[in-house]
């Protein structure tokens, strides 16, 4: 039973019979074919709005294509010291965007600060500094949680009054979508997000993430970049075709809402047992709990994954997916019971 990230699980039966289905006949390369065409026409309607969008197959591709597209060689980009943009794509932000500063802005709970943001915002017009451009936050966050719609106006009023664009990295964008209980149009471009990452890859797509531009000016050389990249499809269909089936029928939204409502019961059960903390309050689908060493030890015996957070330390992280088997979630409790005694 492996907790260790929702991209242990495999892919939902629906976007795999649509792989299927997207396999008959020939049709045009390169996304000039109808089912990318229709794909796009669903995401629009979903975010309500008339965005420019790009697939691609991979989280880290798409947040460092998105940040490259908004951001000067010469610019700063602020996020989170624990950001995935910072720390889980071995500098792909700066390699994409030409040589782009990342300037972390703290926050507790995996969130940067309106404050702290707007005391990092140093050096525009001053020749020896990068130039302040663009703010990347994740939503669901590295620790689970999630920005409230207030902390993130707050954000994009600072973002708006110092002339910067607003990325968001969505890797988790469906599970914030299903706690927030809101629409994708209210957490993202009626907030002031210019471009966001739309991952599906998590949440029951094989590989698949899309960028939504939402301002369009800037999806203007997004597409050279994505191609100069090497990440231009020539069997664009295949990725089209598991965002088509992500989006019918709110599969998206099922899944998400399977996966927090796993998170959630893992977390009651872990809370009674003796000497559980959280670390962060679990919002989402991921849990960090700080477990006794005893109890990690005994847990990992028994075959239960999960990834220790601290080389030595007590802070465990946990992750629900879309196919989180509810039996999984009660033998794991059951057995961190008997061995908490
Ligand atoms: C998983 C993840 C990504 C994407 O990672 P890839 O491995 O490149 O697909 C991006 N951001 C966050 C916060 C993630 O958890």
């Amino acid at each position: 039973m492996n907790f260790c990230s929702d991209n242990v699980a495999g892919a939902s039966p629906e976007i795999v019979q649509a792989l299927s289905d997207a396999n008959r006949g020939p049709t045009m390369p390169y996304g000039d074919d109808p089912l990318t065409e229709r794909a796009i026409g669903r995401l629009r309607e979903l975010f309500e709005t008339d965005a420019e969008v790009l697939f691609l197959a991979t989280g880290s591709s798409a947040n460092a294509l998105a940040l490259a597209v908004m951001t000067p060689p010469y610019g700063s980009v602020y996020c989170h010291p624990e950001s995935h943009v910072n720390v889980d794509e071995c500098g792909a932000p700066e390699f994409f965007s030409g040589g782009a500063k990342l300037v972390p802005v703290l926050g507790a709970n995996g969130k940067l600060t309106p404050d702290a943001l707007e005391m990092a915002i140093t050096g525009a017009g001053v020749v020896h500094h990068t130039q302040p451009a663009t703010v990347s936050v994740t939503q669901v966050t590295e620790a689970g949680t999630l920005y409230t719609l207030d902390e993130l106006r707050a954000i994009a009023d600072i973002c708006k009054r110092h002339g910067l664009k607003l990325h968001m990295d969505g890797a988790r964008f469906a599970n914030a979508v299903d706690a927030l209980d809101c629409s994708p149009a209210d957490v993202s471009h009626r907030l002031g997000v210019d471009a966001l990452t739309f991952g599906a890859t998590k949440n029951g797509a094989l590989c698949a993430e899309a960028v939504l531009f939402f301002d369009r000016e800037l999806a203007r050389e997004a597409g050279y970049r994505r191609k100069r990249a090497g990440h231009l499809f020539s069997k664009m269909r295949f990725l089209s075709a598991q965002f088509y089936a992500y989006l019918e029928d709110d599969l998206w939204r099922w899944n998400a809402r399977h996966a927090n409502a796993m998170a959630k019961r893992l977390a009651e059960g872990l809370l009674e047992i003796e000497g559980v903390l959280f670390e962060y309050p679990v919002e989402a689908n991921e849990l960090f709990p700080r477990l006794p060493l005893p109890l990690i030890e005994g847990l990992l015996k028994e075959g239960f994954l999960f990834y220790r957070w601290e080389p030595e330390g007590t802070l465990v992280r946990m992750v629900t997916a879309f196919d989180t088997d509810p039996a999984h979630i009660e033998a794991f409790l059951d057995t961190a019971r008997r061995i908490a005694g």
